[in-house]
């Protein structure tokens, strides 16, 4: 099998796979073809991939003779008219957001694979690019809120005074708000933490953080371990305890998310007006909606005093331990796809490939994808 690496568009600066992945596959008896340039953004040059056994050449070659092409975020639509029906496409590319290009893939008979929709399994946890990557963002996002925080996060006791530690909020205790709760704490924050889900309480509080309780969330078994929807009763109820919290946070970090399904809106424009001036709101899924009703994706704004950033692509910020973590989950997933010979070999019988595949054969494959376009 042929392995065609490609360049992501900027601002995507992480790689698809390191040389390090590459020498891996090359092992196991495939051919690698990389754009050259694909890893300048996540500092490894085309000298690296020569050394690990790939072919570095320009892109139309690899467009032309890979068998799987891989980047990491979706195809620029220009990419779209140079990709042939036999070819297999690999990305994180967010189909339930990007249903024109699912039927478009369907459209040209594009076997597609999804990074993000991997079952989130034990199993298939070492290709789960949603995990490493929202340990990147919950890493990330708390840093950016120490650089825009007109404030110390520890407490300082000096001749010229007493500092208080900054509070922190953290809306939504998956990988991401997990992460962003350890490192916040570490860096000597008080840390308050809430979650619909009341199984990662103890998860939170076992970091050093207060859990924020509130009562009667709906859970549901079926729903696979993530957030369902909330009722109104609930939510109005959610709402107060948020408030109070926000009212005395100097920073809150939203990574609240329902997978498939708008943010839900946890900071209204009211509850912004009532923050500390100088406070800064970091909102991770300003790409869907956001949890900030006032946050704007990829800007940065300051509304009522308060310094609002609207990210959902903190990884590409460090492109070269997130390129280290895709691509190690990406090359544990081709894994599943070559034979010992180096072959392709499709094998719908495992749970990983028939979960994470999109389209196949002209028709949309993904259940849950299925619904949303139906
Ligand atoms: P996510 O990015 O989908 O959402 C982030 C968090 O927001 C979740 O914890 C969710 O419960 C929370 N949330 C949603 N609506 C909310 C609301 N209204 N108010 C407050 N919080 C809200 O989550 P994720 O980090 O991708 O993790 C999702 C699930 O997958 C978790 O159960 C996690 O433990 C599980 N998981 C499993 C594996 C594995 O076994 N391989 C790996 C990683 C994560």
């Amino acid at each position: 099998m042929i392995i065609g690496l490609l360049k992501d568009t900027l601002p995507e600066r992480r790689v698809a796979l390191l040389p390090t992945n590459v020498k891996h596959l090359v092992d196991r008896k495939t051919t690698i073809l990389v754009e050259t340039g694909a890893g300048a953004e996540a500092f490894a040059d085309d000298s690296a991939y020569s050394e690990a056994g790939a072919r570095v050449v320009q892109r139309n070659e690899v467009l032309e003779q890979a068998n799987l092409l891989v980047q990491v975020a979706e195809p620029d639509v220009s990419l779209l008219d140079q990709l042939q029906p036999e070819q297999i496409w690999l990305s994180e590319y967010k189909p339930l957001w990007h249903i024109s290009l699912v039927k478009k893939f369907a459209d040209l008979k594009l076997t597609s694979f999804s990074m993000d929709t991997i079952p989130r399994t034990t199993r298939a946890q070492a290709m789960d690019v949603l995990s490493s990557q929202a340990t990147v963002a919950g890493y990330k996002a708390v840093l950016d809120a120490a650089i825009h925080l007109p404030s110390f996060f520890p407490m300082f006791m000096s001749a010229a005074g007493t500092i208080r530690p900054a509070n922190v909020l953290v809306l939504g205790a998956g990988v991401a708000g997990l992460q962003a709760i350890a490192v916040a704490r570490r860096m000597g924050a008080q840390v308050a933490a809430f979650d619909v889900r009341s199984a990662v309480k103890e998860e939170v509080m076992s970091l050093g953080a207060r859990f924020v309780e509130v009562e009667g969330a709906k859970e549901d078994d079926a729903a696979g371990g993530y957030a369902v929807e909330q009722t109104e009763e609930y939510k109005k109820r959610q709402q107060e305890a948020i408030n109070q919290h926000a009212a005395k946070a100097n920073v809150v970090i939203c990574t609240a998310q329902i997978p498939g399904r708008k943010a839900p809106l946890l900071i209204s424009k009211e509850v912004v007006a009532d923050m500390q001036p100088g406070s800064v709101i970091i909102d991770l899924a300003s790409s869907t909606g956001g949890n900030c009703e006032l946050s704007e994706d990829n800007k940065t704004v300051v509304k009522h005093g308060v310094t609002i950033i609207g990210q959902s692509n903190y990884p590409t910020q460090m492109p070269k331990d997130a390129s280290k973590m895709f691509g190690t989950n990406v090359s544990n997933f081709l894994e599943l796809l070559i034979d010992d010979e180096g072959n392709l070999h499709l094998d719908f019988n495992n749970e990983i490939v028939r979960g994470t595949c999109i389209t196949h054969q002209g028709e949309i494959y993904n259940e849950r994808v299925k619904s949303v376009t139906a």
